[in-house]
């Protein structure tokens, strides 16, 4: 099989470990910078061109896009899709995960559990309203847009979380204000899905005095045994979004698990390097199984 990733920097950990396990098991691997990909539109046989050349051959592709590229890189994606070639993460799946709004609105129908969340619109003197709906101070307010623990906002007292808010709202920025989970003292738990199956957990911890576990944000991982509710709600996020590969994260709370994020690009280092497990060669064998039911012939060449 002819396996490309989509990356647009070939040093970085997840593309090399991708790009090993492939190898190891005996395809041809190809890394492909989604933001030099043109892409040829027409009545029939779409193309991708790359570099001068029309891309051929390719069976399988697996989607590492960032955020900050998602317009362009799901289309350079649904390509590929139309071409024939099977991706290990659907376009769609990576729109819908990328939009955090809609991806909770997702999840609180299929009654998983997240901490309860308000989407405003900053009508006039309605903070106060927002602020008691979400449980009062403490509360957590954080940009729509923001990735990384960058942009979340940890308010201890309702004069605090105004400002913020109307900070906010000067800035013409979209915020969710969310109930604070104290009881997570600073944690969360990474599930990292593959087809239906949780194949390795983490559980990450905020710096002292950080209530962010990021590991940018100077978190550390551990590996974790998820309990059966805890893997229950990753693979049902994971199967809300229609994800085949995911990074569930969530807050361990006296309620159970609560989900915060579904990541469609969840990065290698750190689950690989806390459980010792090849999430790498997880992906690819998903892929070879996913390649061997799809009709060959209904593809277009
Ligand atoms: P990002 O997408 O920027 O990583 P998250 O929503 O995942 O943003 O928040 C970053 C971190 O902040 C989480 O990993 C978690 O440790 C902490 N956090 C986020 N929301 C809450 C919350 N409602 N209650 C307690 N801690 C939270
Ligand atoms: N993109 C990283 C991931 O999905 C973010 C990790 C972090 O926020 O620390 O794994």
């Amino acid at each position: 099989m002819k396996i490309a990733i989509l990356s647009r920097n070939q040093h970085l950990y997840s593309t090399r470990r991708l790009q090993e396990a492939i190898r190891a098991a005996g395809h041809e691997s190809m890394i492909i910078d989604h933001l030099l990909c043109d892409l040829i539109i027409e009545q029939e046989g779409p193309s991708i061109i790359y570099k001068g050349e029309k891309l051929e051959g390719i069976d399988a592709i697996i989607p590492r896009i960032g955020a900050s590229v998602t317009f362009y890189g799901t289309a350079v994606v649904r390509q590929f899709e139309l071409m024939g070639a099977f991706a290990a993460v659907q376009s769609q799946a990576i729109v819908r995960s990328r939009d955090k709004l809609r991806s909770l609105q997702i999840l609180s129908r299929e009654g998983l559990g997240m901490p309860k969340t308000a989407f405003t619109n900053f009508s006039k003197g309605g903070e106060k309203t927002l602020i008691e709906q979400v449980g009062g101070t403490p509360l957590i307010i954080k940009l729509l847009e923001g990735t990384q623990g960058l942009g979340v906002v940890l308010a201890e007292t309702k004069k605090a979380a105004q400002s913020v808010i109307e900070a906010f709202h000067g800035l013409k920025a979209r915020i969710i204000v969310q109930e604070f989970i104290k009881e997570a003292k600073g944690a969360d738990i990474r599930a990292f899905v593959v087809n239906g199956k949780v194949v390795g957990a983490m559980k990450r911890q905020g710096a002292e005095g950080e209530f962010r576990s990021n590991l940018h944000r100077g978190g550390k991982a551990t590996v974790i045994r998820l309990s059966k509710q805890e893997r229950l709600a990753a693979l049902g996020a994971a199967k809300a979004l229609g994800l085949d590969i995911a990074g569930v994260d969530m807050l361990q709370s006296d309620r159970g698990p609560l989900i915060l994020e579904v990541n469609s690009s969840p990065g290698l280092e750190g689950i690989e390097k806390a459980t010792g497990i090849d999430i790498a060669g997880e992906i690819v064998k998903y892929i070879e199984a996913s390649v061997q039911k799809t009709d060959r012939k209904k593809r277009i060449k």
